[in-house]
């Protein structure tokens, strides 16, 4: 089976191919003219709007996931604007490490919102994914990307940049959430 998986992000095609492992689904990247509008107020609605997009330029079964981090100090801060909360990677973490500062609770979670679309956009199938834990101090580890450096991962004593990819596709809450649709998918 193949599915659009609707993203520019590289490392979420690779972490999506990897989770997938050897299941007979085949993700390849939308048709060209990809261009979402993520306007949408929660992860799932910027999933759907994501997956329609895909589904509209590839005329193809989509997928797509909207991800990020939720720091309970700063009600949920960045939330839906991860992607956009400073302008690049490095600048994103400190950024963040500044914000939490003041506060003593470091708590956070990755979330993720899946939306699987037919080739017309009407949804077959949503699920989500969470991955709970605390930011770290400081950075450490280099695999991952995003704020994979500063995110100590509940019940591990790493951060998920220092996970390996298997490791972290166990435990993530992209890796949740993708095993929750094959289930639906090959029932
Ligand atoms: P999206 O592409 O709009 O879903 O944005 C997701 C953003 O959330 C990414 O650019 C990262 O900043 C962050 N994020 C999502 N998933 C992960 C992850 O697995 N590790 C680290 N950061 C992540």
């Amino acid at each position: 089976m193949k599915i659009v998986f609707a993203t520019g992000n590289p490392h979420k095609l690779k972490e999506i191919k990897e989770i997938a492992g050897d299941t007979n689904i085949e993700f390849i990247l939308p048709a060209e003219g990809f261009n979402p509008i993520e306007n949408g107020q929660t992860f799932e609605e910027n999933s759907l709007i994501k997956a329609k997009e895909a589904a509209r330029v590839s005329k193809m079964i989509s997928l797509a996931d909207d991800s990020g981090l939720c720091v309970e100090a700063l009600n949920g801060a960045p939330g839906i604007h991860s992607a956009r909360y400073a302008d690049t990677p490095q600048a994103r973490i400190d950024k963040l490490l500044k914000a939490l500062e003041p506060f003593e609770n470091r708590k956070a979670e990755f979330v993720c919102a899946m939306t699987l679309v037919d080739e017309n956009g009407k949804i077959l199938h949503t699920t989500k994914g969470i991955c709970k834990g605390e930011i770290a101090k400081s950075q450490s580890g280099n695999g991952g990307f995003g704020y994979d450096p500063i995110f100590l991962v509940d019940g591990k004593n790493q951060t998920m940049a220092e996970l390996s990819e298997q490791e972290k596709n166990e435990i993530s809450h992209r890796g949740k959430a993708l095993r929750k649709l094959i289930e639906l998918l090959t029932p």
